[in-house]
């Protein structure tokens, strides 16, 4: 089999009104993705999709799409997608970083592989070792008031974990996750991300005052590269802490284990830069002794089943106890997919179909198509 073309489209899709983001990073009202096609000559074709975000990556839109064409496509048309370590280190060897680039083409092949024999990716990766992926819904940053509106929301959706967004300012995130803490009541588990928002010493403070809320982990809460400051504050938090904008890379993983930085590593294909390099990821975390959870920066249909597949077959992805991120189409207005994903809540399941187990809605791509 040969790949004889990569069709790269972009797609801006917005968030729904009511549900549009507020984080440490900023504002966030729509996604400026690229949906990916890799065509074979013989009729099968991959679907990927890049969830890109400048303020997350470096990447954008139109840095994508060039990297694909002048450079990823061309090294590509022609190879056999089903040479997956191949393909890899071709990337590698032509483009360095772009992780949400090369994991949107990395995932279509395993959509090719998967239907090349009919089965699913989370077979293809070991078989699944979980049917039901637990998941949580995310309150932004918003005032108290509009955070309890929020989560009251969820909560009626019946979902059994909440975050909150944090990082912005001490004392208003302290009010605004202690009212979400009385909302959900003693059963339902919160947790926080602050974004790489708080300095160390703001982080210490409010990890130390929210100690009553119970926190179930507190995701990211200083600025990535200074490992010594994250184990410093992982030493004294009454909370696991996970690392989220710190791992990017396999080294990342390897240096926050080593530091004792994290508890919890949350990954997903895209800022890892593909399937494979996620399952490396996991590994680390197994060699270490640490759980992983998966995350998101909001992905739609195609995305979010590939986390799916992910989530599914890594025993050390435990979404029982910590539950993912696989929630990008409750929060935009359309998933560009044919049959929509079954994410719960409580719990996603994993699509059953051949590949990735979705299928690309043209009349929804001609509708938020760029191009
Ligand atoms: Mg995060």
């Amino acid at each position: 089999m040969k790949i004889t073309r990569i069709e790269a489209i972009p797609v801006c899709v917005p968030l729904k009104k009511g549900l549009t983001a507020r984080t440490a990073h900023g504002e966030l009202a729509t996604s400026p993705y690229v949906i990916i096609r890799v065509y074979t000559d013989q009729g099968l074709i991959g679907l990927g999709e890049g969830t890109i975000s400048p303020l997350w990556s470096g990447e954008t839109q139109q840095s994508t799409i060039a990297a694909i064409r002048d450079y990823l496509a061309p090294a590509l048309i022609g190879k056999n997608p089903l040479e997956l370590t191949a393909i890899r280190k071709t990337m590698e060897s032509i483009i360095k970083l772009n992780s949400f680039t090369k994991a949107a083409i990395e995932m279509a092949m395993w959509d090719i592989a998967g239907k090349a024999v009919g089965l699913p990716v989370c077979q293809l990766l070991g078989g699944k070792v979980r049917d039901r992926i637990r998941i949580k819904l995310v309150v932004w940053a918003r005032d108290t008031a509009g955070s309890v509106a929020m989560a009251e929301q969820h909560l009626a959706m019946g979902v059994t974990c909440i975050k909150v967004k944090t990082g912005l300012d001490p004392e208003s995130d302290i009010a605004r996750v202690r009212a979400v803490r009385e909302v959900c009541g003693p059963d339902i588990p919160v947790t926080i991300d602050s974004n790489c928002g708080w300095t160390v010493q703001q982080a210490r403070y409010c990890l130390r005052e929210l100690t009553d809320s119970r926190l179930l982990l507190s995701e990211q809460p200083i600025p990535p590269g200074d490992r010594a400051a994250m184990a410093e504050i992982r030493r004294d938090s009454p909370c696991p802490i996970m690392a989220d904008e710190s791992i990017f890379t396999l080294q990342d993983a390897w240096l926050l284990s080593v530091h004792r930085a994290a508890d919890i590593f949350s990954i997903y294909p895209g800022k890892h830069g593909g399937i494979a390099a996620t399952g490396d990821i996991v590994a680390v975390a197994r060699a270490a002794g640490l759980r992983c959870t998966i995350g998101s920066n909001l992905e739609l249909g195609i995305g979010t089943a590939a986390m799916l597949h992910v989530a599914a077959a890594f025993p050390e992805v435990d979404t029982d106890s910590f539950p993912a991120d696989t929630i990008g189409p409750f929060y935009h207005e359309a998933d560009l997919i044919k049959e929509p994903l079954d994410l719960g809540p409580p719990a996603a399941v994993v699509p059953s179909g051949p590949g990735l187990g979705v299928e690309l809605d043209e009349v929804q791509l001609k509708k938020w198509r760029t191009d």
